[in-house]
């Protein structure tokens, strides 16, 4: 692997940091690797057009081939750069929810190298709400391939801090633009066929069917796929978001977590609990939180930090409280179950 001098540019905002925002732009039409903020998580981006480059990101992050990127715009008319159709469908969610967290998944123009959709004829298509990737975007003046910008199957970075742990040598850049808001990656939905949701997140699943009632939720989302099984988004059938320590997803009714976690915390040393703000009064262990119960939004946003944090602990092993799969939960559900290699511990 190359070993970079990776810079690091602070940009507190597009207005001040304007000087970087220009470096970073030009690393990006030479073909150069910058790790931006984006309102989700932190992104690895290069010009989604030059397959060299798209090439460099799947190396700097130990990425499998066949797992396709998404290609990043700065506005609603630029949607017809990367994708060569472009359906009724897909401009109603675009007025809806774009600037923001949501990728569609379209017909792919031939402006965009097989090395970006991994061979796919298909591609995927966001454009993010943050001031700092947009502005990035329109001034490097190229679309931008851009996965999280982790090494894979580490927790996704939420931030800059979290790109340096993971990417230093292996990027140009990294942009500090503080943390994600989000802090879970956008929602995938496939526009091609039936609607379909392949990976579920901010926007939800009940945002989406408002507009479109017809949306199927694809198993994936939830379940492992089967060892050899075709998946329509090949990123769900691999291991991720994944901290050293054994995860297990706890799932029982609510106030039984604690006591739970607490008769195991007897037997096992060096346990966390993965809980809510209410649970940590009850704990006898050590204990991270991933915010109130009620406040899906919350827990979405301290998702990975906090998986971080457990090896940082040094924990042996974490016992997850188990979200409801509804809103938002879907999306924290979906990482951690991935996050657990799929272990559920019914109580
Ligand atoms: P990441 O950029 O690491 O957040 O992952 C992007 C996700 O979108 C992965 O799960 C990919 O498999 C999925 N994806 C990207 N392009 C396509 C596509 N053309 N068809 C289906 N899924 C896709
Ligand atoms: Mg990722």
């Amino acid at each position: 692997m190359s070993n970079k001098q990776t810079k690091w540019l602070p940009i507190p905002s597009v207005a001040e940091g304007m000087g970087n925002l220009e470096q970073a732009a030009a690393i990006l039409r030479k073909g150069g690797l910058v790790a931006i903020p984006t309102e989700t998580v932190y992104g690895l981006a290069a010009d989604a057009t030059n397959p060299q480059a798209v090439t460099s990101i799947f190396e700097a992050k130990g990425r499998p081939q066949d797992n396709p990127l998404i290609v990043h715009i700065h506005d609603i008319q630029a949607l017809s750069g990367p994708s060569r159709e472009i359906p009724e469908s897909a401009l109603l969610l675009a007025r809806h929810f774009w600037p923001g967290p949501l990728t569609m998944i379209l017909p792919k123009a031939d402006c965009i190298p097989s090395v970006t959709s991994a061979g796919l004829d298909t591609v995927a298509i966001r454009l993010p709400s943050h001031p700092i990737a947009r502005a990035l975007i329109r001034q490097a003046g190229i679309p931008l391939a851009a996965p999280s910008a982790n090494r894979s199957g580490s927790p996704s970075p939420t931030t800059a801090l979290h790109c340096l742990h993971d990417l230093e040598g292996r990027v140009d850049a990294i942009i500090d633009g503080g943390p994600c808001q989000v802090g879970v990656e956008s929602t995938v939905i496939s526009l091609v066929g039936k609607p379909r949701l392949l990976r579920p997140g901010a926007i939800t699943a009940e945002k989406i069917r408002s507009l479109l009632p017809d949306l199927e939720i694809d198993p994936a989302v939830v379940q492992q796929p089967p060892p050899d099984a075709q998946v329509a988004s090949p990123g769900m059938k691999y291991k991720h978001y994944a901290p050293h320590c054994p995860v297990f997803l706890v799932d029982g009714p609510v106030e039984a977590f604690p006591n739970w976690v607490n008769a195991q915390a007897a037997q096992e040393p060096g346990i966390f609990a993965l809980c809510s703000d209410e649970d940590l009064p009850l704990l006898h262990c050590p204990a991270l939180s991933l915010g109130p119960l009620a406040d899906g939004k919350a827990q979405a946003s301290h998702l990975f930090g906090v998986l971080r944090e457990l090896d940082e602990k040094g924990a042996k092993k974490a016992y997850a409280r188990c979200p409801r799969q509804e809103g938002i939960g879907l999306a924290l559900y979906n990482r951690l179950i991935r996050a657990a290699a799929f272990h559920i511990i019914k109580i």
